[in-house]
């Protein structure tokens, strides 16, 4: 009765983000109440074994009681305060410097967010101000990659390289050139083996820094491995290949961490695991295990100096929220690290990673299964209609949402991207969970292979 007259309300009442609103309206909501390791519990008392990590995002799990601790102690200490015009507290600090200590080296400053989009924008304001401030007001574009996911306003909007949210929200509204999408299956020509892949994307990139005029062209932001857009790990020497373009043609270079950080690839962070020094690190998520909202960027000496001297001169660096370091979320932030830490959960990632990919190539074979990537506690499978020449379904995603809707039939979360399945279970998942993520997934694609037949 409870759980009708929620899904009544909501039907009512709510604009969900990122769902099929008419759809919703007759399917109604899935309405989740309670969390307990790497396991949620619906309205209704289905449990489901959460294999997508909330939204890509709870390291820790959903019954944290040490967060619960630091964010209540945080809120009877101080709830709330701001670090406008000089103010600071404790939480934030020594997140500030936590983060400074755990990033590689060279990223010596963070500012704080609420949300990764607005981190990304944040960057792209950071940026522009710096090269005002260094008298190029010309160096303002952004190099991106299609199928890239940066958020969703409307600068890191125009970053994300997703068609369709470009066309219906008349996006980019920022200047940005989206490569081709790093992703070998999908984007290498016939034949093209990975190296030549890789050789090809270098040289498009150079070629568009060339055409356009390095003198045009600030930053290169991209995700370490390409995760919302369908967990694409990048070909091998990609990263350092574009790190050498960036740094021959004085282009910053933003490493977009708001997935790959604080361990999900079994390295600590995506560029450690891939092998580049950013100038800038976006990272959200899993700072806080996502029970309080945050984000923070993460960014050289050389771009503070090149603010903090502008701003001496003009005044003030006008740009900042009302949350911005929140103490409650930096309080909880603060914990989650300590726990990721003393809990060694990025060396559990790296083994229940390794379990995890070695169980998901099993369906390498599977009829359904065009192709099983990932890396770490991420991976995802590729739904296609004819293995042999890679041909999709019609429409695409069609298949993907069918597989979605089984999953939670059999009590398990994942994520459909188009077709392809999204795994990204919490980094506390126990062999076990492993395991049973795996057996779960076999019989998903089973199902979905008999439907898809039938
Ligand atoms: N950047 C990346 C790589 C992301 O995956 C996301 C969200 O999934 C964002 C940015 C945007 O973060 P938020 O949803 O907190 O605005």
């Amino acid at each position: 009765k409870l759980s009708n007259s929620l899904g009544a309300a909501d039907i009512a009442t709510a604009l969900h983000p990122y769902t099929n609103a008419r759809r919703h309206e007759e399917a109604g909501p899935m309405v989740m109440r309670r969390g307990d390791g790497v396991r949620v519990e619906d309205a209704q008392g289905k449990t489901y074994i959460e294999a997508l990590a909330g939204l890509w995002s709870v390291a820790v799990g959903f019954s944290e009681p040490r967060l619960v601790e630091a964010a209540r102690r945080q809120m009877e200490a101080l709830p709330y305060y701001h670090s406008f015009a000089h103010k600071a507290h404790e939480p934030a600090i020594r997140l500030g410097e936590k983060l400074v200590e755990m990033t590689p080296e060279g990223l010596d400053r963070v500012f704080f967010t609420n949300s990764g989009s607005e981190a990304n924008d944040t960057v792209v304001k950071m940026v522009w101000y710096m090269n005002n401030a260094l008298g190029r007001p010309e160096k303002k574009k952004f190099l991106a990659r299609t199928k890239g996911y940066h958020g969703i306003t409307v600068a890191s909007g125009s970053l994300t390289g997703l068609p369709a949210n470009h066309r219906d929200f008349d996006l980019p509204v920022i200047p940005v050139t989206h490569l081709t999408c790093p992703h070998h299956y999908r984007f290498g020509r016939d034949g093209e083996s990975e190296a030549d892949f890789t050789a090809r994307l270098l040289a498009e990139a150079e070629e568009v820094i060339e055409r356009e005029g390095p003198e045009t062209i600030a930053a290169f932001i991209g995700e370490p491995l390409m995760a919302a857009g369908g967990v694409m790990p990048p070909p091998e020497g990609y990263w350092p290949g574009i790190e050498a373009l960036c740094r021959k043609h004085d282009i910053l270079l933003v490493s977009d961490e708001v997935i790959c950080g604080f361990g999900r690839l079994g390295s600590p962070f995506g560029c450690t695991h891939y092998g580049f020094t950013p100038d800038i690190m976006v990272t959200s998520k899993q700072l806080t295990s996502s029970y309080m909202p945050l984000a923070a960027v993460i960014f050289s000496e050389k771009i503070y100096d090149a603010i903090a001297d502008n701003s001496a001169k003009i005044g003030t660096f006008g740009h900042g929220f009302t949350g911005s370091g929140h103490p409650v979320a930096t309080a909880v932030g603060l914990e989650n690290l300590a726990i990721i830490e003393e809990r060694d959960l990025m060396g559990n990632a790296a083994r229940m990673g390794a379990r995890l990919q070695e169980g998901l190539r099993r369906f390498a074979g599977h009829e359904l299964v065009g192709e099983v990537r990932g890396t770490g506690l991420i991976a995802g499978l590729e739904l296609v209609r004819d293995k042999a020449t890679r041909e999709s379904f019609d429409p695409v995603g069609k298949v993907g949402t069918l597989a979605f809707e089984i999953a939670h039939e059999e009590g398990m979360v994942i994520r459909n991207v188009g077709d392809t399945l999204a795994l990204c279970p919490p980094l506390i998942v126990t062999e076990a969970d492993v395991d049973e993520i795996v057996a779960r997934m076999g019989r998903i694609l089973d199902r979905t292979l008999e439907k898809v037949k039938a």
